[in-house]
């Protein structure tokens, strides 16, 4: 693709929301490791955010702080973020996300309107707006950019338990979809990953035994993935081999769910 996003895969600007611990930690390890600059963007970032990414491999990282269903924060935070990285934003990695039971005959109504109003406004309207934000910047600069965004086997399996999660993630996926189709003429890949369940703060409860035993057992690996899988398919995807992966949407769950 010429002299374009990334050629060597180094020096990057990235921006990982939710990134402060789990999947968006080992995300943002993964790129520093490999000699990219990354903005944390979380909701929590620690009291001293400068000691949080001294533990990132490299210089020149940033935690900026925001709640992704603030929609003038997250406009904030990311032109924050691109200043501090240089006045450039190559790759956006969508990750923040919350995941909190409501089993539609056991919550009641008010519950019901409040984790639907939640889980979307951070799964899905939180990474839609810090989209938009984003590509102000990218859409500027001629090596074009990548945007990845974590979704879930869920949207494709369903969530019984948890239906405004997979709802959400079934919403990003699509979002992922349409902004391939809009950004592709300003060099812009747009791509999902759809992990299983994977080892983090997130799902400690979920993986405790006997529940966490079935769970495991879903794949025939019988275990869940480690935060380090899904942050080397993620960094693969923003690669520059990765452009004609736009649109894609990668099944990351150890064979436990296989759709056609
Ligand atoms: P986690 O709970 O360990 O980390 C999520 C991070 O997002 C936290 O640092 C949190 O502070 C941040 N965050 C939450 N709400 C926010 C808000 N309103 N504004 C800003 N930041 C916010 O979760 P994880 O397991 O690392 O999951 C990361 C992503 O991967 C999520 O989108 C999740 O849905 C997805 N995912 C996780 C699993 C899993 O099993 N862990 C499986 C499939 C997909």
């Amino acid at each position: 693709m010429g002299a374009q996003l990334n050629e060597p895969n180094r020096g990057r600007a990235v921006l990982v929301t939710g990134a402060a611990r789990g999947i968006g930690w080992a995300i943002a390890q993964r790129f520093a490791a490999a000699g990219d600059r990354v903005a944390i963007l979380d909701l929590m970032a620690g009291e001293d955010p400068e000691e949080l990414v001294a533990w990132l491999d490299g210089t020149g990282h940033v935690v900026v702080q925001a709640d992704l269903t603030d929609g003038e924060a997250v406009l904030a935070a990311v032109d924050s973020a691109a200043a501090q990285l240089g006045g450039r934003l190559d790759i956006l990695v969508n990750n923040a996300g919350i995941f909190t039971a409501h089993p539609v005959t056991e919550v009641d109504y008010a519950t019901w309107q409040e984790q639907w109003r939640a889980t979307l406004g951070v799964n899905l309207v939180g990474a839609a707006n810090v989209t938009w934000c984003a590509i102000r910047h990218m859409k500027e600069q001629a090596r074009g950019g990548r945007i990845i965004n974590i979704s879930s086997r869920g949207a494709f399996r369903g969530e019984p338990d948890v239906p405004a999660y997979g709802a959400s993630k079934a919403g990003l996926n699509s979002l992922t979809q349409s902004l391939a189709l809009a950004l592709a003429p300003y060099r812009i890949a747009v791509s999902a990953v759809a992990p299983g369940f994977v080892a983090t703060d997130m799902t400690t409860d979920w993986l405790k035994p006997p529940g966490g035993d079935e769970i495991r057992a879903q794949s025939p690996f019988g275990r869940v993935a480690e935060p380090d899988e899904i942050a080397a398919a993620v960094f693969y995807l923003a690669s520059a081999q990765a452009e004609w992966a736009s649109g894609a949407i990668l099944d990351l769950n150890g064979a436990s769910y296989l759709r056609s």
